[in-house]
């Protein structure tokens, strides 16, 4: 994996700063020895990832950090102040029950990011000019460095950087493009265990709805 700009690594650490507990952080700062929950991303500064963690494993971390942080303070108070953690535990949402308002997790900001690319695609000439081939090409490249999620845009350029060739982006027109995006799309899915979707269904998808007319 190629190392990150040092301005990523800045706007990932303030974004973690914003968004975990403040005892959270504290467990889990570089030089934190607890062992993280299943599935938590570290960012490049040794903090914890949120666009690049499930909600379901930052829940962990941050129930984790809590659990940390009373028992350290059970230990100095009174007991009426103990009986705080149990409250907090059973009052915590499951990841399924996570407000809309809330900063996205790797898989609601991939369905986001999916949603854009397609559309992207959906919408593309059907034959690009020159200018508005280099101009996607443009964007892709910067895509695949400063998608928020470091993991995902650092496997997201090698896999386009394949020394084949194969993998460059096809912009020739609409057609191409779609079936490209559908294509990389199915290496994630590959990736993370997922079924694949049949990429002769991607018009269908993202651009005229479903033959079937569920969509009209
Ligand atoms: C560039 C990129 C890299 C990512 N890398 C990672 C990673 O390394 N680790 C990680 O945990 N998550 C990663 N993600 C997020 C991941 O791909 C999913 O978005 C996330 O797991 C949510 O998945 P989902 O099952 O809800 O549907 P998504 O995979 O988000 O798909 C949304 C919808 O797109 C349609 N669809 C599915 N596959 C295709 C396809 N091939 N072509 C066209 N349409 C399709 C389906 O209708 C689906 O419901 C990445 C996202 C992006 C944009």
């Amino acid at each position: 994996m190629t190392e990150a700009q040092p301005e990523q690594f800045r706007a990932q650490s303030h974004a973690f700063n914003q968004a975990l507990p403040k005892s959270a952080e504290e467990s889990h700062g570089t030089d934190s020895k607890a062992p993280l929950p299943k599935g938590v991303v570290l960012d490049k500064d040794g903090k914890p990832c949120r666009t690049c963690t499930s909600v379901a494993s930052w829940r962990a971390l941050t129930k984790q950090a809590q659990q940390s942080s009373s028992s350290k303070t059970e230990s100095s108070t009174s007991s009426a102040t103990q009986s705080m953690p149990a409250t907090v535990a059973r009052s915590t949402p499951q990841p399924t029950e996570v407000p809309a308002d809330c900063p996205p997790d790797v898989e609601q900001l991939g369905r986001s990011t999916w949603t854009l690319l397609h559309t992207m695609a959906a919408t593309y000439p059907e034959k690009a000019s020159a200018e508005h081939q280099e101009d996607m090409q443009g964007f892709l490249k910067f895509f695949s460095k400063l998608y928020p999620c470091w993991v995902c845009a650092d496997d997201f350029r090698a896999w386009m950087a394949h020394p084949s060739g194969r993998n460059q982006p096809k912009l020739s027109g609409r057609k191409e493009f779609g079936w490209w995006m559908c294509e990389a799309h199915n290496e994630v899915n590959r990736k993370l265990g997922k079924k694949e979707f049949d990429c002769r269904l991607w018009e269908e998808r993202w651009r005229t709805g479903w033959k079937d007319g569920r969509c009209d």
